[in-house]
This record gives C-alpha cells, structure tokens and sequence, in this order.
C-alpha cells in the first residue's frame, strides 16, 4: 500500500535543518538561490520542522512565496518532547501552517521517536490526531522520523499500519553502530514495506570530512567525487527509499549533491567494497559521533555549546589537528561555558537521539582542550 507513491519522488531531498545563516539570521537570498538550483534539477522534497530555529518562515519566503505548490513537496514535523501538553503538542501543525503558508502538508511527521518520548505520543493521542488531519487533507501522507532500535520500530510499525512512510537515521559510518541500529531499522521497515525516507547519511557533516585514510580511499578510486557523495550515494542505493535528506548550508554543498544525485548511479560493486573498507577503518575512530543537531542545548541550564565542543574536539581526534581544535574550542567554549562547566544534570542526554554519553564525552573534552591531555 505504501510503497505505490515511492517511485514518484526523486532520491534527493533538501533538508532544511542547517540553513546558512547571515547575521543573527538565515541567508533568504542564498537558500533562495539554493531553491532554484534544487528546482530547476528536478527534484521537489523538502523537509523542515516546527523546531527548527527559523526554517519553516524561512522556507516561506524562499520556496512558498516564489513557485506554486505543486511545483514541490513539503514535509514538517510535530514535536511531542517540546510541548508541555496535548493541545500545545497539536497546535503546533497550525502553527506551522501559519509559517510556511503552504495551504497543506505532503509529508507531516512524528518528530525524533525514540525510547524516552514514544509513550508521549500515545497519551497525547498524535497518532489519530495525523490520521484524522490526512481525512481533512491538511496532510496527505504520515510518517514519523526514528531514533531507537529495530524492537521499537517493530512495534510502532506493527501497531501503525495506517502509516505512509517513516524517516530513518541511515550512514555507511552507522550501519552496524549498535546505538543507532540502522541496517536493522532499515530492515524492519523494509518487512513492512514502508518506504524510507533517510537522515542523516553524511552524519551531520563528518562524513563529508571523514579522517585522512578514508579521504584516501575515495581519492584512489575517484579523484574528482566528494566525501560527500560517497556517503549520499551509499543511502540512495539501498532499495525502497522514497529520498535521502541532506541538510544544505550553502550553494556550495547544494551544486556538489546536484552533480551527482541529478543522474543518480547506484553504488558498483567495487564502490560498495571501498565503503565496507571505510566502515571498517572508522570502526576504529576515535571521533565523537555527534551529528550537530543541536536538541541538546536548547534546555542546557549552562548553555553549554555541547556540539560546537565535539566538533573541536573531533578536529584533534579525527584529523590530528590540534591547534585547530584549540582554537575551535576557545571560539565554542567562553568562560563559564566550558566544558568544564557542565553541572551533569543529564537534560542533554535525554534529548540526544544518538543516545550519546553527552557528559563523559564533555569530561574528556575538558581534559582535551583545557589540560592538554592527548584524547586517546
Ligand atoms: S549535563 Fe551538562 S551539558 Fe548536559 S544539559 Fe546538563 S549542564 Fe548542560
Ligand atoms: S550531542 Fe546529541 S543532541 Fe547534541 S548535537 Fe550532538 S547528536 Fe545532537
């Protein structure tokens, strides 16, 4: 049932939860410019959220504003872990409409499931509350978008048949990393033959800058391909995905996924071995496996800038870079804002749909950039 509207859509789609930014705000004109690019190749999903600082006015004015609607598909997500009550947690959807102007949802999803939110969900009865929003056609098609293992998935799949689509965390780097479980998700979700919408397949950007041996690796077979579009080929080879989102900051990364997702060439079997050799090689990495979504800091009571730290501190355990990541973390990390500064109060832990040891990871960080031990 599901899968009848999966071959329709094109396999890149334009996440819009890394817009650039200009000032304190986002770049209208450049996201503009990236929309026209996007546009004019053919595709047409876009995927933004109500939690998303800015993105849904932003997309307004760059997309809604500028091209009828049925030039291109938009997909938002509700948010239960925000929303202190029922009513809160469902006028979201009207809210979100207010922003983008968009009349109507193609895609409207389920936000970041996981294990300490899911039951939420269910008590503020979301669930008929999309299905009833479909009947009125203020959404045309449902999902949600996971963060859990393959027992949940199998559940809420089975228990909600009534569902489109579901949006899943899927990166040769993640495949077989046991707390994110994505060739097992993704396997649930082909049971149920549920397309597949992919986050996340350059892992929040690392993927695109990946440790040296890896950047080697692709270099030796394709001098010319990106890090970046190994990564996103990877996700769009696997079979029954409806698209794979990447979250654009520039027109930059936007004309580099065109160049190769335009005329899209699944993975070759010599390409697939070079990835399964680069799964192996950062296996051994060191690196923090953040993707900067950023759902930590919002309740941090120190304002602790948790991914901005990780990133410095992956400059050192990632490329050996240790000056760099010096100077990363003094720009991320002002006094009384340190690493160092972390109370333990665990709020970031419980948002991070990575399930990352934010706390330790923070601990080693101190000793990293504030003390100078070595991070191994
Ligand atoms: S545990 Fe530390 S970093 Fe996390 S929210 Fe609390 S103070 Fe912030
Ligand atoms: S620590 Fe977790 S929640 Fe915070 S930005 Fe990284 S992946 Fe996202």
């Amino acid at each position: 049932m599901a899968e009848q509207f999966e071959g329709d859509v094109r396999k890149l789609g334009f996440g819009l939860m890394r817009l650039p930014k200009k000032g304190l705000g986002l770049d209208i004109e450049q996201i503009s410019r990236m929309v026209d690019l996007f546009l004019e190749a053919g595709f047409t999903y876009f995927d933004t959220a109500f939690i998303y600082p800015g993105s849904e006015p932003a997309i307004r004015k760059a997309l809604v504003d500028r091209y009828p609607r049925d030039a291109f598909t938009l997909a938002t997500k509700l948010n239960a872990f925000v929303a202190p009550t029922e009513k809160a947690a469902k006028k979201q959807l009207q809210t979100s409409l207010d922003r983008t102007g968009a009349g109507y949802f193609d895609y409207y999803l389920l936000h970041a499931v996981m294990e300490g939110n899911w039951k939420k969900y269910d008590r503020f009865r979301l669930w008929d509350f999309v299905g009833e929003e479909k009947t009125k056609g203020t959404i045309r098609r449902m999902g949600f978008s996971f963060h859990a293992g393959p027992e949940l998935l199998e559940r809420l799949l089975t228990e909600h048949p009534e569902v489109d689509f579901v949006q899943l965390q899927i990166n040769y780097a993640d495949w077989e990393n046991p707390s994110v479980t994505a060739r097992a998700n993704y396997e649930v979700a082909r049971r149920h033959r549920v397309p597949v919408v992919v986050m996340e397949p350059v892992k929040g950007g690392a993927l695109a800058d990946p440790p040296e041996a890896v950047k080697k690796l692709f270099r030796a077979y394709d001098p010319e391909a990106s890090c970046a579009s190994w990564a996103v080929r990877f996700a769009a080879s696997l079979d029954g995905i409806l698209t794979v989102l990447s979250g654009m900051s520039s027109l930059a990364q936007m004309e580099d996924n065109l160049s190769y997702m335009r005329d899209f060439r699944p993975l070759n079997e010599e390409e697939r071995k070079i990835i399964g050799e680069a799964q192996r090689i950062l296996g051994r990495s060191s690196a923090v496996p953040c993707t900067a979504c950023h759902y930590c800091t919002g309740g941090c009571p120190r304002q602790i800038a948790i991914p901005e730290i990780f990133a410095a501190m992956n400059l050192q355990l990632a490329n050996g870079q240790i000056e760099k990541a010096h100077e990363a973390y003094e720009e991320a990390a002002p006094e009384g804002r340190r690493a160092s500064d972390c109370i333990g109060c665990g709020q970031c832990e419980r948002a991070c749909p990575q399930h990352l040891d934010v706390t330790g990871y923070l601990r080693k960080g101190a000793g990293m950039l504030e003390n100078g031990d070595t991070g191994i």
